[in-house]
């Protein structure tokens, strides 16, 4: 498997403690705010990072962070969350926690970002998620698709190599890399190759601009706060087809109605964009199986059999 579960030093108390006060300091410091990580909460259930809601405990006064920790090898995994984040927030399309800092601390790698109240969301909230992703995919890119840093999906490295042609950035460094590691890992994609031969002709006509997408956008990252407001989380930035975005919306739990309705009418889809979705979602899929093994395999096998039908 290329995900190795994180253990916290948990059982090293003053190892835990000297990690969340270099982690304060290191908040201290960014915000030029005296901080003291407190208290400290988990929260979610990651497979592959470990988060923490952290908060001074000021009854009156009290300011709470979202902090997500690996080994310290992966710290390049959360720079790259870090610059996403930004990047998405930059744009003042869509709601992002705010990065505010990232480093080692002890032998943890650590990235902390503005905490956000979640909460329920309504009709409204998720039409107004459907125009701000659309307004999101507008912003678009001069250099082509691929993005100035490499990042993850999960925990596989994800490639995003400039490059000016879609099929080919598709092809090679999102289905043609994870077929390859997939191969690695003892899977069996009888039909796989051709698959990829197929591309310039499963993608013939289709010529997207190079959007600025999430890259990672199932249910679990998407949300609405307190105060009713779309946010996404945890992306795996790069410029791309929207639709990878929307496919993804729908391959683990649809997203409510609301949000299709209004993407569709801010920024319609081309036609044949629920072929290309099986398409796109075969790389989430791929990466399934890469990152947790299983019957990932034979769901891919199926996706790309009715894709070369
Ligand atoms: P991971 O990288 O481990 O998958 P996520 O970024 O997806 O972590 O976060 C896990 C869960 O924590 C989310 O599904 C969400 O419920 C919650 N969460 C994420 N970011 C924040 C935040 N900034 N503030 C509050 N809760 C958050």
């Amino acid at each position: 498997m290329v995900g190795e579960t994180y253990a916290l030093p948990l059982g090293d108390r003053p190892l835990y403690f000297a990690m969340w006060n270099q982690i304060s300091a290191h908040i201290s410091q960014a915000t030029a705010v005296e901080f003291v990580a407190r208290h400290q909460r988990p929260v979610g259930g990651g497979s592959i990072n470990r988060a923490y809601a952290v908060s001074n405990g000021d009854a009156v006064n009290a300011v709470s962070y979202f902090v997500k920790l690996n080994r310290a090898d992966q710290l390049s995994m959360f720079e790259a969350e870090a610059k996403g984040l930004q990047q998405i927030a930059d744009t003042q399309t869509i709601r992002v926690p705010r990065p505010l800092c990232w480093g080692v601390a002890e032998s943890s790698a650590y990235l902390v970002m503005e905490w956000l109240d979640l909460g329920y969301g309504t009709h409204r909230s998720w039409e107004e998620m459907g125009r701000n992703l659309a307004a999101m995919h507008r912003v678009t890119s001069s250099h082509g698709f691929g993005w100035e840093h490499d990042n993850t999906i999960g925990s596989t490295p994800q490639i995003n190599a400039w490059t000016a042609d879609w099929t080919e950035f598709f092809g090679t460094h999102r289905l043609g890399y994870q077929l390859t590691l997939a191969k690695q890992q003892g899977g069996s994609f009888p039909e796989g190759d051709r698959l990829l031969s197929a591309l310039p002709d499963l993608l013939a006509g289709h010529r997207p601009q190079p959007s600025l997408v999430h890259g990672d956008l199932w249910s679990g990252n998407a949300a609405v706060t307190k105060l009713e407001e779309p946010v996404i989380l945890d992306p795996a930035t790069y410029f791309g087809d929207r639709e990878v975005d929307l496919a993804m919306t729908e391959l683990f739990g649809r997203f409510p109605n609301d949000f299709y309705r209004a993407y569709q009418s801010s920024f319609p889809l081309a036609p044949g964009y629920e072929r290309r979705k099986v398409l796109y979602n075969l790389y989430h899929i791929l990466n399934h199986f890469n990152l947790f093994g299983g019957g990932y395999a034979a769901q891919a096998n199926s996706m790309i059999a009715s894709l070369l039908r």
